[in-house]
Order: C-alpha cells, then structure tokens, then sequence
C-alpha cells in the first residue's frame, strides 16, 4: 500500500454512440441521428416513414408534432444502440 490514489483506465471498448453517447443496448437520445428508424431500417433522422399517414393520428401530423412521431416510434419499438442489425424487416 503506498497510499496513492488508484485510477483505473477506462475500458477502450464500448465507447458508446457517437451521436447521443448512450452505452451498446440502450435506447437512443431522442433525435440522434445514428438512431435507425424501426420501420424502414434507414436512419430515422431523415427517413420517409415520418410522412405515410397514420391510422390512429387523431388529425395529429408527425411532420408537425414531434411528440406524436416519438409515440409512433415508441409503438413500433425504438431500436437500441448497437442492435441495428436485428430489425425485423
Ligand atoms: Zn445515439
Ligand atoms: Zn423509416
């Protein structure tokens, strides 16, 4: 024991997404571009789903609520970071 503080390096692996900095396995920041969009499989930030009407929209317009289009997104399952390759297609 020398009495010196101990730091211990970080892991090298596993930095997080580059976009928002969650960990591998969990959900995206809402509006991280590096988020892949649930229904397409494209990234989510810039994808086409946002624009094909909803049976349940009640006269509300993604492209005008973003809470609506979470919602949406959050039906249909958010995809975590690092599991963009298990969407079901
Ligand atoms: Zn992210
Ligand atoms: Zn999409």
């Amino acid at each position: 024991m020398l009495g010196l503080p101990y730091f211990s390096p970080k892991p090298p692996a596993s930095p997080g997404c580059p976009g928002c900095g969650v960990a591998s396995g969990s959900k995206h920041e809402w509006g991280c571009q590096n988020e892949q969009c649930p229904f397409c499989g494209d990234k989510l930030d810039g994808c086409g789903c946002i624009f094909i009407p909803r049976p349940n929209s009640r006269g509300l317009n993604p492209l005008e609520n973003e809470d609506f289009w979470q919602e949406i997104v959050d039906e249909r399952g958010r995809i975590p970071f690092g599991s963009e390759d298990t969407v079901a297609t």
